[in-house]
Parts: structure tokens; C-alpha cells; sequence
């Protein structure tokens, strides 16, 4: 059984079965992949139907970084045969004063060129008749939002992968990893794998493969949830009528039209409780549903109906919500990449990102928002700030 590779991924969800595709494109049967539990497990953070996908951010530089998202997943799609984005619109909305301001997105899509839409609150509910929102509320919508396929795409990433000849392996407990003299070495339940280069996409446990490194980063893991609603009213929430949609403040509520299941879904960003990878439980948090439930009874009453499940999920938090994409420091055999909690939308362009590096030595994209010896992740106990 081969055990010298040119690249081991460890870690087989969003990013690392993206990573292990774009890597087994041009470097095939010199690609080995790692996987803690079995493939489209649901103990991590990129399970589920849908993830949001937007051009719509906070500042220029992830716009830019989202038109290269788009144009990864239309290159997997091409490649794959696979529909892996559905194009709803997105509507980012708000009262007038808000924790998130609008502003700073309509600057951003200014900035990089983004056609957007300004719509008040009567254009909102003119368009999409769910909505009850009051005078001070506005909006922006921008028709490229939509639906990232998130389960779908990890496992067309997976199987691409594999058909380029890339070795997937499930279950494996990883043990000791060291690098030294441009390789390192990983043990898998007693074998010793040797590669060049290792992509690390580990999520909610980068800190624990981390230690192999003696680093460690100040990350924060939450709990997190989203609840699918049998509504009544399903037809207006199809998704050629019914967009995705973040309510930009504090708490900041998302949702979905019907998409996966007969049913709405819609959660809150970042509420969940601080909990590790091996505390989290599956079962769901009463009052943050709560609190989705009192958000949709105001504002889009007609989605709420019988719940039909509610999902647990995991977030890894920077402090700043910036990924992290960058070669452990001192470390150069090792790569490593972490979402913040936003990061599904990404994940082919992320992996697409890692292999180049990997592969070539650099990448043409800038990642120096998202080196991992960045200022803030040198503190041990940072200011938090998740509402970006
Ligand atoms: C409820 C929820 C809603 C979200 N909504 C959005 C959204 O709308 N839009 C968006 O863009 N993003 C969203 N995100 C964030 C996005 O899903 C994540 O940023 C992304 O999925 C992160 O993927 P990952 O590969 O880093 O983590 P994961 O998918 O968790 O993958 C990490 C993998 O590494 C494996 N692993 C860890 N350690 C080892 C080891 N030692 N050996 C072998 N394997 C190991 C784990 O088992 C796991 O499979 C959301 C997340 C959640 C939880």
C-alpha cells in the first residue's frame, strides 16, 4: 500500500475535500486524504442541504474574493456535471440604525464594482409579500445571492477527487505529525504516511492538530442551529420567488427559501453556546430557537409553521471572523485554512487556493488579511468581534 505521497490533506470537510479535488486535478494518485470519522458526517461545520452564497460583504476584499468564489464552483460544476449553486438574490436588510450597517456593504460592492439594488421597506414587501417590516426598515438586494449546495458539494468534491485518482481514507485515528527537511510525516492508527506538502483543514480541531506544532491559535467554537419550517405557504417561498436573506444586526438572523427539505429554513448567526469539538451535544437550544421563532413571528410570519427538524452545527470563530489561509509559521511542508463561521461559500476557491502553494510555491490571490501571525491571533485572550 502506496504511503509517500506529494500531498496529504487532513480533514475531509468543506475545505479539505475541496482541497483534496483541486489537488488530485493536476497532481492525481500523489494525493492522500484523511478523514477522523466517515465522509458527509454530520459532527462538523459544512453538513446540510444550503449554505449562502453572496457577493454582498463587509469589505471590497471578500467581494473580490467572492467573484473568485463563484467562478470555482462554476468551474467544479463544469467539471463535475453537478449543479452545485442556485442563484435565489439575496436581500441583506435592516432598521436604519443597525449593529451591522448596510453602508459598509453597498461601499464594498461599490468598490468592486457589484451592480446592487437600494429597496425600502414597502419595495421589500411589494416584491416578496411574506415580509412585514416597518417604515425604518431598508435593504439591499443583489441578484447573484443564492444557495451553495453544501453537502452536495463536499461529496462532488470528494468523488472528483477520487476519480483524479486522489486516496480517501475514513475513520483513520491521526496521530503524531512531524515535519522536518521539506516533509512531513503523519501517522494514521500505526502507519506512517510520508508527503511534501500538508493541507490542514481541520475546523473545530485546528488546535488540537495544531499542538503536533506547538501552536495554537485563540480560537472560539459555538454551537450553532438552523431549524427547517413546514409552512403552510410554500409556495411563495420557492426559490425562483423567494431570495436568501441576513437581517444585518444584533442578533443577526438568516434564511433560506425552500430548498432540500418541504420546508423554510432560518437560524441565527453566531448565538450559539461556546462549547469544544469533543462537548458539543446534537441536541438543539431552546432559546435561541426562540429567538428565531419570535424573529420570523415578526417580520416574515408566513414561513413559521410546524418545525421539522433542527440541526445542530459547529462554528470555529476567529476573533476577528477573518479566515485564516497560510502555511503554519515555521512550518512550511503545512497549510492550513480556517472559515470563522462564514467560510462554505469559499470552500472550492479555498482549496483551490491551498493547492497552489502546495503545488507551485504561491498563489496569485493576496491572503495577507488571513495570515495566521496576524496581530490579533498572537493574543491569548483577544476582543471578540463577530458581528462583521
Ligand atoms: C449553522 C451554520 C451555518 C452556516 N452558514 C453559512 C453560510 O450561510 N454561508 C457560508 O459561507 N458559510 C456558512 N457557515 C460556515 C461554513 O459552513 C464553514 O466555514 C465551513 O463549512 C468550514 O468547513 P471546514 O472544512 O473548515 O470544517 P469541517 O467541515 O468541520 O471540516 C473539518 C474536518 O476535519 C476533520 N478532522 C479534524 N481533525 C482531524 C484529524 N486529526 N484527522 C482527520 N480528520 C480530522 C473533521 O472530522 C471534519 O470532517 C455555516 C456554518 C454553520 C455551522
Amino acid at each position: 500500500m502506496k504511503r509517500d505521497y506529494e500531498y496529504v490533506v487532513l480533514g475531509l470537510g468543506g475545505f479539505g475535500s475541496a482541497a483534496a479535488y483541486w489537488l488530485a486535478r493536476r497532481a492525481g494518485s500523489e494525493v492522500l486524504g484523511l478523514e477522523q470519522f466517515e465522509l458527509g458526517h454530520v459532527r462538523g461545520e459544512s453538513q446540510d442541504h444550503s449554505r449562502i452564497i453572496r457577493l454582498s460583504y463587509h469589505t471590497p476584499e471578500y467581494v473580490e474574493l467572492a467573484k473568485h468564489a463563484y467562478r470555482a464552483w462554476a468551474d467544479v460544476e463544469h467539471d463535475s456535471g453537478e449543479q452545485l449553486v442556485l442563484r435565489t438574490g439575496g436581500l441583506d436588510f435592516a432598521g436604519r440604525v443597525s449593529a451591522i450597517p448596510l453602508s459598509n456593504y453597498s461601499n464594498s460592492m461599490d468598490a468592486a464594482g457589484v451592480p446592487y439594488e437600494r429597496l425600502d421597506a414597502g419595495e421589500i414587501m411589494r416584491r416578496w409579500p411574506p415580509f412585514r417590516l416597518s417604515d425604518d426598515v431598508h435593504g439591499l438586494y443583489q441578484p447573484e445571492s443564492g444557495i451553495a449546495m453544501a453537502a452536495k458539494a463536499n461529496a462532488t468534491h470528494q468523488r472528483m477527487a477520487r476519480k483524479y485518482g486522489a486516496r480517501l481514507l475514513e475513520g483513520g485515528q491521526v496521530g503524531d505529525i512531524r515535519t522536518e527537511a521539506g516533509e512531513a510525516r503523519i501517522e494514521v492508527d500505526g502507519v506512517t504516511y510520508r508527503c511534501r506538502r500538508l493541507v490542514i483543514a481541520a475546523g473545530a480541531w485546528s488546535n488540537q492538530v495544531l499542538l503536533s506544532f506547538g501552536a495554537r491559535l485563540p480560537l472560539t467554537i459555538t454551537q450553532e442551529q438552523v431549524t427547517y419550517f413546514a409552512t403552510p405557504h410554500l409556495a411563495d417561498f420557492q426559490p425562483d420567488r423567494f431570495p436568501i436573506w441576513i437581517w444585518m444586526d444584533d442578533p443577526c438572523y438568516y434564511g433560506f427559501p425552500a430548498f432540500g427539505e418541504a420546508a423554510v429554513k432560518a437560524g441565527q448567526d453566531a448565538g450559539g453556546q461556546e462549547v469544544t469539538a469533543n462537548t458539543r451535544t446534537f441536541e438543539p437550544d431552546q432559546p435561541a430557537l426562540r429567538r428565531v421563532i419570535g424573529f420570523l413571528g415578526d417580520r416574515l410570519p408566513t414561513a413559521l409553521g410546524p418545525i421539522v427538524y433542527t440541526r445542530t452545527c459547529l462554528y470555529t470563530l476567529t476573533p476577528d471572523r477573518d479566515f485564516i489561509i497560510d502555511k503554519v509559521p515555521g512550518h512550511p511542508e503545512a497549510l492550513m485554512a480556517i472559515g470563522g463561521g462564514h467560510g462554505f461559500k469559499f470552500a472550492s476557491l479555498i482549496g483551490q487556493i491551498l493547492s497552489e502553494p502546495a503545488i507551485d510555491g504561491e498563489t496569485p490571490h493576496d491572503l495577507e488579511t488571513f495570515r495566521m501571525d496576524r496581530a490579533i491571533l498572537q493574543l491569548q485572550n483577544p476582543p471578540t468581534h463577530y458581528m462583521v
